[in-house]
C-alpha cells in the first residue's frame, strides 16, 4: 500500500534539519536543544528528538509535536500550508486540491507568486522593463543578484496585473485581498496599486513571497517607495526582508547585519556580506527581534540614527537592548547609505569600525553637549541616563553609571539618584508580555503532575511497572491507565498516546539524574495514591449523600463499605514506611 503524503514527508526529512533550518540547536546527549522560539526564556528548554522525530518545550509554554506541528508554530500558518511548505522540502507532489476547498491562505500565496513572476518578467522581456533593469545595473548590481532576488518591474499600466490574473482565474477580490489592486472610487473596477515601480518581493521564511516594495522611477512622484498593504499573509511588523535568504549565513557568522532599505540589503548580500536583514522602512519590533533571537543575539545596525528626540530607530534599538542583544552600531558618513558604502567594497572597514552601543552613545552625546558646562551635563544625561536604566545586566550597567559620573565629572551615588528618578517608556515590552500571556496553557493539576512524572519514571525504570498493581490503577487517569498497561503488555497505542509516551521518554532522556530514582519512585507513587484515595473518598461521600436523597438504602450500605475500604487503604498507605 502506498503510503500518504504526511508519512512519505516524514519518513524523507529529519526533524533536526527542519527544525535547525529555524532555529540555532545545541547537541545535548542524544538530542539536540535550543532556547524556545515559542516563549521568551534564557535557559534553553526546547529539545529536539532525532530518535522519536519529536520536539518538545519543557519550559512555560509546553508546546510540543512532530515536524508539522513545528513548522505550523513557526510560520504561523495552518496544517494545510505546513503540509506544502514541507511537501516542497521533501519533495513530495502532493495531489492537486479541489479550488473550492483552496484556503484562502492557499489562493493568496498562488496569487502573489504568480505576481512576483508577471513582475519579473516584466522587467528582463519588456521595453519598459529595460530603463528600470538599466537603473539597477547601474546601481551596481549583477544580473545574477537581480535574478536570485527576484526583483521586477511593475508596468506604467492602469491593470496590467489584474488583468493577467483574472486571466489566470482569480477573483478581482481575492487579488484585492492580496494587496495587488484597489477598487476604484467610481465603481467595481480595479486598478493595480502598483504601476512604473521597481519590484522587490518580500518572502517569509519558506522564501515564498508575501507582499511586494515597490520603488518609482519617476522623479516626480512623491512617495519613492510603497509597499504592500497588511493581508492574511504580510504583516510588515513580523517580517524582515532577507531573512529567508540571511538565516544561514546570520548562525555561520553568528551575527546580523540590520539595514533600512531592500537596495541596502541587496547589495551587501551580493558583496559577500551575506548575514543581513533589512526592516524596510518600519522600525524594529518585537516580533521581529524574537525571529533574529533565533539566529544570533549579535547584532550591527546600519540604521540612520538620530538620538536626540524619540525616533522609530532609535525606539527599536532600546528594545533590543532591553531583550539582551549585543548591539554594534555602524556609523555611515552622512548622505551615503549601506547600498553605496557596499558598492564601493568598503562596507567591511564600517563594520570593523562598528561601535558598542556603550561608544556610540557616550561618543556621540559628547560631541554634541560640552560636558564642563552645567547645561551640557544636563543635556548629556537626558540622554544617556534612560539608555543606562534600560540595561538588564546589573554589571554592565554598574560600568555606564561610573563611566557617566567620570566623564560629568560627579558623584557615582548622585548618577544613582538621578537614574532613580528616570522613567521609561515601557508600553511596547508591556504589550509583548501580554500577548505572552494570553497564550498561556492552563496549568496541569497537582494529580496530573504526579501522573506524569510517575509514568516518566516508570520510563526510566521499566522494572517497576510489576509493583503497580490492578487496584492501582483504578486511581489514574485513564491516559495514564492506558500507558501503564503499554508498558507491562506492550499493547497498541492511539497515536495520541504515542506522542504521550514519545514525549514522556524524552522527558525522562533529558531530566537530569536525581539520585535515588528508586526512592523517588515511591514517594511519587505513594503520594499520587493517597491524593487519588483523597479524591475517591471525596466522591464516595458525595455519592452517599446522593444515595440517602433517593433513600436507596441498598446503594447507601454498598458505598458506606467501598467508603471504609478506601479509607483502610488510605490509613495503611499513610502509616507505611517509605
Ligand atoms: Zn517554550
Amino acid at each position: 500500500m502506498l503510503s500518504s503524503p504526511i508519512e512519505e514527508i516524514k519518513n524523507r526529512l529529519d526533524i533536526v534539519d527542519v527544525v535547525s533550518s529555524y532555529i540555532k540547536l545545541h547537541k545535548a546527549g542524544v538530542n539536540y536543544r535550543a532556547v524556545c522560539p515559542f516563549h521568551t526564556e534564557k535557559k534553553p528548554s526546547f529539545f529536539v528528538s532525532p530518535s522519536r522525530q519529536i520536539w518538545h518545550c519543557f519550559g512555560s509554554c509546553s508546546e510540543g509535536g512532530d515536524i508539522f506541528k513545528f513548522v505550523m508554530k513557526i510560520e504561523g500558518v495552518e496544517f494545510g500550508d505546513a503540509l506544502r511548505i514541507l511537501a516542497q522540502k521533501a519533495g513530495v507532489e502532493l495531489k492537486r486540491e479541489d479550488p473550492k476547498v483552496k484556503s484562502q491562505r492557499q489562493k493568496l500565496y498562488e496569487i502573489t507568486e504568480l505576481a512576483c513572476k508577471f513582475f519579473e518578467k516584466q522587467l528582463h522581456n519588456s521595453s519598459a522593463g529595460a530603463a528600470a533593469k538599466k537603473y539597477l545595473l547601474d546601481r551596481g548590481l549583477k544580473e545574477e543578484t537581480i535574478k536570485i532576488w527576484r526583483i521586477g518591474y511593475a508596468p506604467d499600466a492602469w491593470n496590467g496585473l489584474t488583468n493577467f490574473l483574472i486571466g489566470k482565474g482569480y477573483k478581482s477580490e481575492d487579488i484585492e485581498k492580496a494587496g495587488l489592486c484597489l477598487k476604484s472610487s467610481k465603481g467595481q473596477s480595479y486598478y493595480d496599486r502598483f504601476k512604473a515601480r521597481i519590484i522587490f518581493p518580500i518572502s517569509n521564511l519558506s522564501s515564498q513571497p508575501i507582499g511586494f516594495g515597490g520603488r518609482t522611477l519617476k522623479k516626480q512622484e512623491t512617495a519613492k517607495y510603497i509597499n504592500s498593504p497588511a493581508t492574511l499573509l504580510y504583516d510588515k511588523s513580523r517580517v524582515l526582508y532577507g531573512l529567508n535568504k540571511a538565516g544561514i549565513a546570520i548562525r555561520k557568522n553568528n551575527s546580523c547585519i540590520l539595514m533600512e532599505g531592500y537596495m541596502d540589503a541587496i547589495m551587501s548580500s551580493q558583496q559577500g556580506f551575506e548575514n543581513v536583514a533589512a526592516t524596510s522602512g518600519t522600525a524594529l519590533t518585537p516580533f521581529q527581534l524574537r525571529i533574529l533571537k533565533r539566529y544570533s543575539d549579535n547584532l550591527y545596525t546600519a540604521f540612520d540614527m538620530d538620538l536626540a528626540g524619540d525616533s522609530a530607530t532609535k525606539r527599536g534599538i532600546n528594545l533590543a537592548q532591553a531583550q539582551g542583544f549585543n548591539i554594534k552600531i555602524i556609523t555611515m558618513p552622512e548622505s551615503k547609505d549601506p547600498a553605496d558604502i557596499a558598492k564601493q567594497g568598503k562596507f567591511k572597514q564600517f563594520i570593523e569600525k562598528a561601535k558598542t552601543i556603550h561608544d556610540f552613545y557616550f561618543d556621540n552625546t559628547l560631541s554634541k553637549f560640552d560636558k564642563n558646562t552645567i547645561e551640557g551635563k544636563r543635556e548629556i544625561s537626558k540622554i544617556l541616563l534612560p539608555v543606562i536604566k534600560r540595561i538588564s545586566n546589573k554589571i554592565e550597567q554598574n560600568v555606564w553609571i561610573k563611566d557617566l559620573a567620570n566623564v560629568l565629572s560627579v558623584r557615582e551615588e548622585d548618577v544613582l539618584e538621578e537614574l532613580s528618578k528616570t522613567n521609561l517608556v515601557r508600553e511596547e515590552l508591556v504589550v509583548e508580555q501580554k500577548k505572552e500571556s494570553a497564550s498561556q496553557p492552563t496549568p496541569k493539576t497537582r494529580k496530573e503532575l504526579l501522573e506524569e512524572r510517575l509514568l516518566s519514571l516508570l520510563v526510566k525504570l521499566p522494572e517497576n511497572v510489576s509493583l503497580v498493581s490492578q487496584q492501582d490503577l483504578g486511581l489514574f487517569s485513564s491516559q495514564t491507565i492506558s500507558i501503564i498497561d503499554y508498558l507491562k503488555n506492550k499493547t497498541k497505542l492511539s497515536k495520541e498516546l504515542e506522542n504521550k509516551v514519545n514525549y514522556l521518554s524524552l522527558k525522562a532522556e533529558i531530566e537530569e539524574e536525581e539520585a535515588d530514582l528508586q526512592k523517588e519512585f515511591n514517594c511519587c507513587f505513594k503520594e499520587i495514591r493517597s491524593l487519588a484515595l483523597k479524591d475517591k473518598l471525596a466522591q464516595i461521600c458525595k455519592d452517599i449523600r446522593i444515595a440517602e436523597q433517593a433513600k436507596d438504602s441498598q446503594k447507601v450500605q454498598e458505598l458506606v463499605e467501598k467508603f471504609c475500604y478506601y479509607s483502610k487503604s488510605k490509613n495503611d498507605l499513610e502509616t507505611q514506611t517509605s
